[in-house]
């Protein structure tokens, strides 16, 4: 009857123990994914210079000043883009919003803007 007890004990241990872990491998997997999902890093000349999360971000407009030039960043409704710069061949303004896989790319100005979970 002892022995009984005790296994009956072990088991409710164990199942406990498997539970208690799957939750908590569910809940970190979660807040994993919408947690850095819309996190976005700026980095010039690949240095990151802003981490920005986009979900708690309010619209503005933000000069960066990368030495042989300038972009102008907008965040619009949970959107990244440059709205404007001063390089040559503009195709940081072109390229518009950051897209999930697509980085924005200034290649004179070595300014790029892109999600961190992509690291
Ligand atoms: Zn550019």
């Amino acid at each position: 009857m002892n022995k009984k007890v005790k296994i009956c004990f072990a088991v409710i241990a164990v199942i406990f123990i498997l539970s208690s872990a799957a939750s908590f491998f569910v809940l970190r997997s979660r807040e994993h994914r919408s947690g850095s999902r819309r996190e976005v890093l700026i980095l010039l000349d690949n240095k990151v210079i802003y981490r920005i999360d986009l979900d708690s971000e309010h619209d503005r407009t933000f000069r960066i000043d990368c030495g042989n030039g300038r972009n102008d960043v907008t965040i619009e409704n949970g959107q990244i883009r440059i709205s404007d710069a001063d390089c040559p061949d503009q195709t940081c303004v072109k390229t518009g919003e950051l897209r999930n896989l697509l980085p924005i790319v200034c290649l004179p100005h070595k300014l790029v803007i892109r999600f961190a979970d992509e690291e």
